[in-house]
């Protein structure tokens, strides 16, 4: 039996490789408009975040978004993004749980 690739992506605030599944994407559409995606599927370039708010502050603290996207991030997007962060930090957890238990 081939071991499952899991593919990897690196969190650009800790800069640890994770699997992509744990961690959240945040991405800069064509259009400069900086968001989370939880799909994976939004076009634009794309950041990776361990799926934990300290993570995002340590991002938010280095500026490691602002150098991954090639682009300043304002404050009021890092508001935004915190918010939205918090948002989904549950529902992120508890859907990664689900699939643990699923897996055994
Ligand atoms: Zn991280």
């Amino acid at each position: 039996m081939k071991p499952r690739k899991i593919p990897l992506r690196k969190c650009v605030a800790c800069n640890e490789m994770k699997p992509k599944k744990s961690l959240i994407r945040v991405v800069r559409s064509p259009e400069g408009e900086v968001s989370i995606d939880l799909t994976g599927k939004k076009s634009g370039r794309g950041a990776y975040l361990c799926g934990q708010a300290s993570c995002f502050k340590l991002a938010h603290k280095n500026r490691a978004l602002d150098r991954a996207l090639k682009s300043p991030v304002g404050a009021e997007v890092y508001e935004q993004l915190a918010r939205d962060f918090l948002a989904v930090e549950d529902e992120f957890i508890a859907e990664r749980d689900r699939e643990e238990d699923a897996d055994e």
